[in-house]
């Protein structure tokens, strides 16, 4: 497969070159090769992208929702129809396996074109009867929306931002991760073939100061982030200086949380579902596993017998269910964590070091006799890194599910139905899992409490993150003043 797109950047319906900006070197996580050679924005190619979505943006917005929603549903379609090679650029641009790339990625954006798409002609304000009088509201786009993306899910980023906000009639310039510049590029190209104007959604690549200067740009109405807390911060504080609005999809470490109650194998599904998808760089991801005492020994037993059933190698092989991480200094970041781990106590049950061969792998690792001081059980890892923990009552496990500032998503598997709904009513978490997780379908909300984020993407609540209400005041009866 040829991987080195045609040139960097996809603005006003072509790709545009500028070899001025600093060389991004793409590399195959698996065999630690460079695939591809891009080039990050120079100033003008940023302005040139923002420049091409303002003027785009008011044509965009001028077409009915229902003329919106077509282009954006014919854009999933062809995305489907193109699966198979947009899910072989994501397993070259992530190293994911293609096993789960083929039914995770493009699949998920098309998802997202399609609802949005169908949502777009339904996007309507109000009217308000006063008497005689009334009032209605207007739901109107926000402008230049500007979109920063995290690594882990290159298409689905691009499509999770590019849907909702083109749907409700806003321009998009998307920066990809420069880890994963590849994916995005892809759905411009798509997006222009099903119809999409020139201008509605371009893509420029770069490092963190591209962002920088996109999210301080005056032509810029909103931003909307995937990354860590720590990037949130400074965006989040950057964009508030014009007073833009924002979407904060940021990190966390979520509880898991495993009565004695709670069907074993599906539990052990749970945990393998929520630590190690993706080699485990997700962010909803349930790494601290809360496992009742009375079952831990059967839990740990369970869970090391299936993670047998981990296939690591190459990530185009079908017959692989786990691959690379994203790059050699994400790996050296999670054996950190690890290394930490051992040092502070943690029992390491599987896993934890670093193959021999090529490609950044880490394998599945599970920590026992994890508490809840130890570094591996506070801070986000980012990596395939599980860390069981014990309990003894309900009330306990959830008041320490809940002691972190983090407050992405929370799981929680038994048998009372009472007890899980007592639970997911309890969880300080945007998004609450019973018997199940890191579901995402494009249908639910998704997004976090606490230092988690701020917005929701996803869902019918994207369309407030995207649009803005005007009301209009109408007199029927004469309009009179006291002097
Ligand atoms: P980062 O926060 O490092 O980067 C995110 C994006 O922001 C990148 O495109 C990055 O560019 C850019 N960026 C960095 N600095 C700035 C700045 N000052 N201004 C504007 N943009 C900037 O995250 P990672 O890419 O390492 O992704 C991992 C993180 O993302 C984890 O914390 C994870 O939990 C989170 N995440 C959250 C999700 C959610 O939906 N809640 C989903 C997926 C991931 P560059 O890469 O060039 O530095």
């Amino acid at each position: 497969m040829n991987t080195q797109p045609t040139a960097s950047h996809f603005i006003n319906g072509k790709y545009v070159e500028d070899t001025a900006g600093d060389l991004i070197e793409v590399i195959y996580p698996y065999t630690g090769q460079v695939i591809a050679k891009l080039h990050a924005a120079t100033p003008a190619i940023v302005d040139q992208a923002l420049d091409a979505a303002r003027l785009a943006q008011q044509q965009w917005a001028s077409w009915t929702g229902t003329e919106r929603g077509r282009v954006l549903r014919r854009a999933a379609d062809i995305m489907r129809e193109r699966n198979h090679d947009l899910s072989m650029l994501e397993t070259y641009d992530t190293g994911k396996p293609y096993s789960e790339t083929s039914v995770a990625d493009a699949t998920s954006g098309a998802d997202a074109f399609e609802y949005f798409g169908g949502l777009a002609g339904s996007i309507t304000g109000a009217y308000i009867p006063l008497g005689d009088n009334f009032v209605y509201t207007r739901r109107e786009p926000l402008g230049v929306c500007v979109g920063i993306g995290a690594w882990n899910y290159p298409t689905q980023i691009a499509c999770w931002k590019g849907a909702p906000a083109l749907a409700c009639g806003n321009a998009l310039v998307f920066k990809p991760s420069e880890t994963t510049p590849l994916c995005a590029l892809k759905v411009a190209e798509i997006l222009i073939e099903a119809g999409v104007p020139a201008g509605v959604y371009n893509v420029i690549q770069g490092y963190g100061a591209v962002g920088a200067a996109l999210v301080t740009d005056p032509r810029v109405d909103k931003v909307s982030l995937t990354g860590s807390v720590a990037t949130g911060r400074k965006v989040y504080a950057a964009a508030a200086e014009g007073m833009r609005h924002v979407t904060m999809e940021l990190g966390g470490k979520s509880p898991l949380v495993i009565f004695d109650d709670a069907d074993l194998d599906a539990a052990v599904s749970g945990a393998i579902l929520g630590n190690f998808y993706s080699s485990g760089q997700v962010c909803s991801n349930g790494t601290r596993v809360f496992v009742q005492k009375g079952i831990k020994p059967a839990f740990l037993a369970r869970l090391s017998e299936r993670l047998q059933g981990v296939v690591m190698g190459d990530p185009l092989d079908p017959a692989t269910n786990y691959g690379p991480m994203v790059s050699a200094a994400q790996r050296d970041i999670v054996a950190g964590f690890i290394a930490k781990g051992q040092a502070e106590g943690a029992r390491l049950v599987t896993g934890g070091t670093i193959p021999d061969g090529p490609g950044f792998f880490l394998p599945p690792t599970v920590f026992a006799d994890v508490t809840d001081d130890m570094t591996i059980a506070r801070e986000e890892i980012f990596g395939p890194v599980m860390s069981v923990l014990d309990f003894d009552t309900e009330q306990e496990v959830l008041a320490r599910a809940n002691d972190t500032p983090y407050g992405l998503a929370a799981g929680v598997f038994t048998a009372d139905i009472t007890r899980a709904h007592r639970m997911a009513a309890g969880f300080q978490a945007g998004t609450c899992y019973i018997n199940t997780y890191n579901d995402a379908p494009v249908e639910a909300p998704f997004g976090g409490m606490k230092l988690s984020g701020v917005g929701r993407e996803n869902s019918k609540a994207a369309i407030e993150h995207y649009s803005q209400i005007k009301s209009v005041y109408v007199r029927m009866d004469k309009c009179e003043a006291p002097f």
